[in-house]
């Protein structure tokens, strides 16, 4: 039978958190060549179908526990600080507590993205015993429709139990667009959330790239009174999320690829969960240069971006290191790319993106470790200017 926690150990993993939380930030600000946070995918299979979602199948396998373990020592050798397990669904992950240890091992903050539909008390007591230090359920009716089904009516007996036996922290989030039906539903969720003792947040759903898609006058009042109830959760959001309510581009420095890292379930980087394909670089090799060069090209995406994750990791260098375009960028920084000999003679300086977009696995690999040794691949594709 499950445990509950006191209130005294609850309070202590508060206090030990939030002082891991002040290091990372120290640590961001004082050097930009690590990650600050991955999301990292155990499995891509969900348990649920949601309408709006382009992240999950039905049929793929868990990844095995060893191979994780590599990607996550990986990015602890590359001074990653939060690693989010996302997904699909990760509760349906059979090793997904020693992922979690793993995570913890190499001292990184452990974050959780779940529907939430999996949790029991012994479940949860087994994250808390795993280290996990973060959890978010999105929640995005009051009532099941044909669009979600991770509706309060349905989920709102699994956060009682969270309230109840959850030493992590617990932050529920509600959406609005992309076909909710009743956006007003996410101020009931956000009250719930609160009562319960959680933050809650508001997700803007974009479209299939990622990229804005104004909200309904309904759907922006909503989320003005959203904002208005909690005040602390929307000044973390700041100006990105009000702008993108208000269907207006943002003017920011997206980092990703840097310090934000998106690692599919094949092990390869990419930009976000909405670009996928770019970089499309293995993890495994992914060095500090590829963190570098990434951290100053500019993101042809940025202005109208609703990644709200890239946004907050972005947010830590908003204020040095302005972005190139990828022209004057080689230019800059000829030694954040890799030198290749070209067909018709001559030299090139190529990112390993040219190198690995539509290009034989192998040839790419040998490619971005060799210099002048290399002929470059008819089929790479060139970084978009
Ligand atoms: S629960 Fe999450 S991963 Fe699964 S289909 Fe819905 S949004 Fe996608
Ligand atoms: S701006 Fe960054 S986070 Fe947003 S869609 Fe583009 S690459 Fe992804």
């Amino acid at each position: 039978m499950a445990q509950k926690p006191s209130s005294l150990r609850r309070t202590v993993k508060a206090f030990h958190r939030r002082a891991r939380e002040f290091k990372m930030i120290v640590k961001g600000l004082i050097s930009t060549d690590h990650p600050v946070q991955a999301q990292i995918i155990p499995m891509r299979r969900c348990n649920l179908a949601c309408a709006y979602c382009n992240e999950y199948d039905d049929v793929s396998k868990a990844v095995p526990k060893e191979e994780m373990f590599r990607r996550i020592d990986h990015l602890a050798g590359l001074g990653t600080t939060i690693i989010v397990i996302s997904g699909g669904e990760p509760l349906l992950h059979p090793d997904l507590d020693e992922i979690i240890g793993r995570i913890r091992s190499h001292g990184i903050i452990a974050g959780m993205i779940t529907n939430g539909y999996l949790l029991v008390p012994e479940r949860i007591e087994r994250l808390n015993r795993a280290g996990l230090e973060h959890l978010q359920i999105s929640i995005d009716n009051v009532t099941p429709d044909e669009t979600s089904k991770k509706s309060l009516k349905v989920l709102d007996k699994k956060l009682q139990m969270l309230a109840e036996y959850a030493e992590f922290h617990v932050n529920i989030n509600s959406v609005i667009g992309g076909g909710i039906q009743t956006p007003e539903d996410a101020v009931v969720i956000g009250r719930r959330a609160r009562e319960l003792g959680f933050t809650s947040t508001v997700g803007i759903i974009h479209n299939h790239v990622g990229q804005l898609k104004p909200l309904a006058p309904r759907e922006q009042a909503v989320y003005q009174q959203m904002k208005a109830m909690n005040r602390s959760s929307y000044s973390r959001l700041n100006k990105f999320q009000e702008n993108i309510a208000m269907g207006k581009p943002n003017n920011w420095r997206c980092r990703s690829g840097s310090r934000y890292l998106y690692i599919c379930e094949d092990g390869l980087v990419h930009y976000c969960s909405q670009q996928r394909g770019i970089p499309g670089v293995p993890l495994l090799e992914y060095t500090v240069d590829d963190i570098r060069r990434e951290f100053l090209m500019e993101k042809h995406c940025a202005p109208n971006c609703t990644i709200s994750c890239a946004h907050q990791t972005s947010y830590m260098d908003y204020w040095r290191a302005p972005q190139h375009k990828l022209p004057s960028l080689k230019k800059a920084r000829p030694e954040l790319f890799v030198q290749i000999a070209q067909p018709a003679g001559g030299l090139e300086l190529v990112s390993k993106i040219g190198l690995y977009q539509g290009t034989d696995l192998e040839v790419a690999e040998k490619c971005s470790t060799g210099v002048k040794t290399c002929q470059a691949p008819a089929s790479a594709v060139p970084l978009r200017d």
